[in-house]
C-alpha cells in the first residue's frame, strides 16, 4: 500500500522579489513499512519537504495523497486530526515541557485525542517500557541525559500508535553511540511494528540504514537510491 504520495509539490516562501522557490516539483511515493531517508546539504528543502508530507504547512501547488485520500481541500480541524491520529514526530531539538515529567510528556498526543485515564496510562506505559524508559516515568524532562529525551520523544511519537514517523535529524544532537541507539529503537519499530519511517537526515550512515534514500538539491529531488 501507498502511505504517502506527492505529485509536483512546490513551496515557495515569502511573496514578490524576496520570494523564494524551497520546492520547485517534488514527486514520490512511500509504501507502508518502508523507511525512507531524505538527504541533502543543508538548506536543500528536507525539512520543508517533510513539513508537507506531515501536514504540518501545506504546499504552494501539487497534490498530496495520505493513504490514497487527496488532503487537498480538508480543513485545518481534519487536518489535525489526521496527523494525530497517523503520524508520530521525532525532531533535532529535544520539544519537551521541562517541567512536566517525562509521563506527562508522553502522554501529550493522548490528551488532544481525548482518552480515558485508564486507557491513556496504559499506553504511555508501554510506550515507556519500549524506549526502556519506565524507571524515569516520574522524572522532570529536565533531569534526563541528552539521549534519554530523544528517547522520551520516540516514546511520544508512538503514544498514538502511529503509521508513520517523521524524524527530522533525530540524531543531530546526540553523540555517536546515544545516536545509534535512537536509530536502534526507530528501526526496530519499522521492523517490528512495520511503522514506516520518514527520516530527513545528512548523515550518510543513517541514511545508509534506509530501504530508500531520496536525495534533495535545490528543491527537487536529483537521485533515488534503493536497497
Ligand atoms: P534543509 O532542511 O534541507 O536544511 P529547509 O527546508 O529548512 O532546508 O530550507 C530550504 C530553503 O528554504 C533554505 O534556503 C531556507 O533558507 C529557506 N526557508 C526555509 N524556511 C523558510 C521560511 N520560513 N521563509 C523563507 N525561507 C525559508
Ligand atoms: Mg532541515
Amino acid at each position: 500500500m501507498i502511505v504517502l504520495e506527492a505529485r509536483n509539490l512546490t513551496r515557495v516562501y515569502g511573496k514578490g522579489e524576496s520570494s523564494f522557490n524551497a520546492l520547485k516539483g517534488i514527486d514520490l511515493k512511500i509504501r507502508e513499512g518502508d523507511s525512507v531517508a531524505i538527504v541533502g546539504k543543508s538548506g536543500s528543502g528536507k525539512s520543508t519537504l517533510m513539513h508537507l508530507l506531515a501536514l504540518l504547512d501545506q504546499p504552494t501547488s501539487g497534490e498530496l495523497f495520505l493513504m490514497g485520500q487527496n488532503v487537498k481541500g480538508k480543513k485545518a480541524s481534519e487536518l489535525n486530526h489526521l496527523r494525530n491520529e497517523t503520524f508520530g514526530f521525532v525532531f533535532q531539538q529535544f520539544f519537551m515541557n521541562a517541567k512536566d515529567t517525562v509521563h506527562e510528556n508522553v502522554m501529550l498526543p493522548l490528551k488532544i485525542n481525548g482518552m480515558r485515564r485508564s486507557q491513556r496510562k496504559k499506553l504511555v506505559d508501554e510506550a515507556l517500557q519500549a524506549v526502556e524508559l519506565s524507571e524515569k516515568s516520574k522524572n522532570k524532562a529536565t533531569d534526563l541525559s541528552g539521549g534519554q529525551k530523544q528517547r522520551v520523544c520516540i516514546a511520544r511519537a508512538i503514544v498514538n500508535k502511529p503509521k508513520i514517523i517523521f524524524a527530522d535529524e533525530p540524531t543531530g544532537n546526540l553523540d555517536s553511540t546515544t545516536g545509534q541507539k535512537v536509530e536502534d529503537l526507530l528501526f526496530g519499530l519499522n521492523k517490528k511494528e512495520n511503522i514506516t519511517l520518514v527520516i530527513v537526515t545528512h548523515d550518510p550512515e543513517l541514511a545508509d540504514r534506509c530501504d530508500r534514500q531520496i536525495h534533495i538539491k535545490d528543491g527537487l529531488v536529483i537521485e533515488e537510491v534503493e536497497k
